[in-house]
């Protein structure tokens, strides 16, 4: 009968490829916009940093992670956000091709992204990484921050260059062009009178979102007695939240402050 026939043809299921995240190993996913920069473009992103944008990138990651308690450390800068799952997770049985997946979905069905998905059908891309140990974990997070610290002070003079010294793209390129750190800084501080220590966190070190016990205090209408009617009691909670930081990640100091993220 139908149930024979499809046990026969069932064998085809084997050619799928295993594609299970390693056990006890930390899983990352990370989501990156499709093609940002015409996006940005399109939509008149202040340059080199939209911070509008930044902020509801964050506010998505939040959403997401306070959705999914399994993720212990989330990371985001420019159009990226990278989310750790625990060791121990066992999210959609760790098949790594469901993950970023589902996190968008996630995303498009519990934020207000939907509008933007919708109208502009703009998407992000999505890759797992397994990492077997908390150093090779952690260096996956400094490898992010430094290309954010690298990305963002090159963007930094060169839109300085376009913006204030009325130099093309091409030319502002062109200028920049086998510049070292040290020569974009000076640049940056002879040219402009900008010291690149002083440029916003949020820019130079990106978004790290780790959980925090945060009080809440909320005023709420209350039934009391008809002597009291009306009256609003304050009421405070503790809860745990998807907290955003803008703080350095490569040094020791950061794991130190919060050992329980690798516990
Ligand atoms: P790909 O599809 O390969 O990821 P992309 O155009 O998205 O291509 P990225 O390397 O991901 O390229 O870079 C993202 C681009 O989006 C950057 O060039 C950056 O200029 C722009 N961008 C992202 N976020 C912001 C922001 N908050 N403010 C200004 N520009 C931004
Ligand atoms: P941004 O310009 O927004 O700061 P980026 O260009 O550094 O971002 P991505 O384009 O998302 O970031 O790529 C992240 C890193 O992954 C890059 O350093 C790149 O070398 C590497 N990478 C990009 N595409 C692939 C790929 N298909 N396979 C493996 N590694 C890739
Ligand atoms: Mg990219
Ligand atoms: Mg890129
Ligand atoms: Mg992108
Ligand atoms: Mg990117
Ligand atoms: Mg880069």
């Amino acid at each position: 009968g139908a149930a024979m026939a499809k046990s026969k043809f069932e064998y085809v299921r084997d050619f799928e490829a295993d594609d299970t995240c390693l056990a006890h190993c930390w899983v990352v996913v990370r989501l990156d916009g499709r093609n940002f920069h015409r996006f940005a473009e399109k939509h008149n992103f202040t340059k080199p940093n939209d911070s509008r944008a930044l902020h509801l990138m964050t506010k998505c990651a939040q959403t997401v992670m306070e959705e999914l308690e399994d993720i212990v450390i989330a990371y985001g800068q420019s159009d990226e956000y990278s989310f750790v799952f625990k060791r121990k997770s066992n999210w959609f049985k760790r098949r790594a091709r469901i993950f970023p997946t589902s996190i968008w979905l996630l995303l498009i069905l519990i934020t207000d992204l939907q509008t933007v998905v919708f109208a502009t059908a703009e998407c992000f891309d999505g890759r797992v990484v397994v990492y077997p140990s908390n150093q090779t974990l952690k260096d996956y997070l400094s490898w992010r921050q430094a290309d954010c610290h690298i990305n963002n002070l090159y963007n930094t003079v060169f839109w300085a260059l376009v913006q204030q010294s009325g130099l093309t793209p091409i030319q502002a390129q062109e200028r920049l062009q086998g510049t070292l750190t040290a020569d974009k800084n000076e640049i940056l501080f002879s040219e402009f009178n900008i010291n690149y220590n002083n440029e916003p966190l949020m820019y130079r070190k990106g978004t790290v979102l780790i959980w925090q016990k945060v009080d809440e205090v909320t005023t709420k209408e209350v039934r009391l007695p008809a002597e009291m009617e009306g009256k609003k009691m304050v009421v405070t909670r503790t809860r745990t939240k998807a907290v955003p930081l803008h703080c350095d990640i490569i040094g020791d100091a950061f794991w130190k402050e919060h050992p329980e993220i690798l516990d």
